[in-house]
């Protein structure tokens, strides 16, 4: 049962990969973040999740990291609202997916951003089912699974010195990090 599985990064990838492994899939692993920036943080997390996929002789297609951005509008438009802009990145990604697994004859597709707690996964799982009814392929989740199983693949991963990412991927999750953390510096030199 081949599978075309989208991958966002490392952690997110290990169980789901090993799940679905155990229940007698073939996955066809594709990177394919263009959201991600900036490119040196695009390419650490292909490295941790290009050994996940060596880890279990499985390569990992890598299409070319700029590719659609543009055309997606994805960074020339100004988000209403982060759903939106989310809603536009797992579309995005999922929609290459499609494109990959029918250019290959593979007739399921799923991601392993449903693997994270952090992700919204009741609408990446309206979009993959979108998807999915309108190009006549299966959308696979696991998620409940695979969530389960997030922190402890966080563990094992960080304990092999892997570079594990801190922010979701794009530019607004990147800043929205740093305003956390001069907020909480903020409390702390308020509080001391
Ligand atoms: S927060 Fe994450 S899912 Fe949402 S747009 Fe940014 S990278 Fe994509």
């Amino acid at each position: 049962m081949r599978i075309a599985l989208h991958v966002c990064c490392g952690i997110c990838l290990k169980y789901p990969l090993k799940d679905l492994l155990i229940k007698g899939f073939i996955p066809e692993g594709i990177y394919y973040n263009p959201n991600i920036h900036p490119y040196g943080e695009y390419l650490n997390r292909l490295e941790t999740a290009n050994n996940v996929m060596r880890e279990n002789s499985l390569k990992l297609v890598v299409p070319e990291y700029n590719s659609d951005i543009e055309a997606s509008g994805f960074f020339s438009e100004i988000p209403e609202s982060r759903f939106e802009q989310c809603r536009k990145c797992y579309s995005m990604r999922l929609k290459y997916t499609v494109f990959h697994a029918k250019a290959n004859g593979i007739k399921r597709f799923s991601t392993t951003l449903l693997g994270s707690p952090y992700q919204n996964i009741k609408l990446i799982l309206e979009i993959g089912n979108e998807l999915a009814a309108v190009n006549g392929l299966e959308f696979v989740s696991f998620h409940e699974e695979w969530a389960k199983e997030y922190h402890e693949s966080k563990r094992s991963l960080r304990s092999t010195g892997a570079y594990l990412q801190k922010y979701c991927g794009c530019i607004y999750s990147k800043m929205d990090r740093k305003l956390e953390k001069c907020a909480i510096l903020a409390k702390t030199r308020v509080t001391i």
